[in-house]
């Protein structure tokens, strides 16, 4: 299961609201586990499903698939994946092997692919003393599993983040110099000057959290829930759960091949951000009734943010 509830995306201030059912307290973004104020663990949350935290969702569906394939042999033959019918997907591995699993087997599977507690030195990224000149030495970029992974993630923490990565000025400045292509091509871990085994397991550790796919521990260990039935509507949203062909899951959108009414509807809309569904542009609204198609007064009439008019 993957959810944009449980990723950190830049946009949820912007659209999400939290309300502490304890004291009152409310927020922007995704709720706290806890009430800052009172310490209390139940939240009332509104959200809102939108483009830029579904394609993120998408993006951990892609990195789950690919660990899914070439860690743990997964045949794409036994997968099927699905859009949720409102914040993301869900992934059903077809195998009689491992129907038999039980919670605590599923809790590792779940950990690996989230890369949860990886130590770098236990995939060889140590120092050696070779002829007195202490060496890094470290995994290359296409080994299998998390070794080959964890260097791919490098190469994306190296090219993106700069300041962000908890580097000194001098070390920034030394790492932006580098060709990323050709570095990568020779041993690197002992090539750039002021980087030692310390930094360059900060790195790891966060080229580990790039690669790693983010998916809902609790409901994915969880085999006591129902999941989904595809073809059914999300009474979250009034679109379809719906199959997405693997081959189809970087052109599939949510908002436009997902919707389910046909028709114009009249609702008294309270307030509800701009959307886009079938290409379409909607909102924003304020305390005004407004004829829609179906599909996007459902949308609000679920999101409890509108109102049907008799
Ligand atoms: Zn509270
Ligand atoms: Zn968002």
């Amino acid at each position: 299961d993957i959810d944009a509830d449980h990723l950190d995306t830049p946009c949820k201030p912007s659209h999400d609201r939290w309300k502490c059912k304890g004291c009152g307290t409310v927020g922007n973004g995704g709720a706290p586990k806890i009430c800052p104020k009172c310490k209390n663990d139940r939240m009332e949350e509104q959200t809102w499903l939108c483009e830029r935290c579904l394609r993120q969702a998408k993006e951990e569906t892609t990195k789950l698939l690919e660990i899914l394939y070439s860690d743990l042999g997964v045949e794409p033959s036994n997968l099927r994946l699905f859009f949720s019918g409102h914040r993301g997907y869900h992934v059903h591995v077809y195998s009689t092997q491992l129907q038999v699993i039980g919670e605590e087997e599923r809790r590792e599977i779940a950990s690996y692919v989230l890369g949860q507690a990886l130590d770098p030195q236990l995939h060889e990224l140590v120092e050696v003393n070779v002829g007195g000149v202490r060496v890094i030495e470290g995994p290359q970029l296409g080994q299998p599993g998390w070794r080959g992974r964890m260097v791919a993630g490098i190469y994306d923490v190296l090219g993106e983040e700069g300041e962000r990565l908890g580097l000194s000025p001098a070390q920034v400045k030394t790492i932006k110099t580098q060709d990323r292509d050709e570095f990568f091509k020779r041993p690197f871990w002992s090539s750039v000057k002021g980087f030692g085994l310390s930094t360059w397991k900060t790195l790891s550790v966060k080229a580990v959290d790039r690669r790693s796919a983010k998916i809902d521990t609790v409901v994915t260990t969880d085999v006591h829930r129902l999941i989904r039935l595809p073809g059914t509507l999300n009474g979250h949203t009034g679109l379809l759960t719906m199959q997405v062909p693997r081959e189809r899951l970087d052109e599939f959108d949510p908002f436009r091949d997902s919707l389910a009414f046909h028709g114009e509807m009249r609702v008294r809309v309270k307030d509800a951000p701009q959307f886009q569904l079938a290409e379409r542009q909607f909102g924003p609204y304020l305390n005004e009734e407004v004829e829609l198609p179906s599909y996007a007064a459902m949308l609000l009439l679920c999101k409890h943010r509108a109102e049907p008019v008799m």
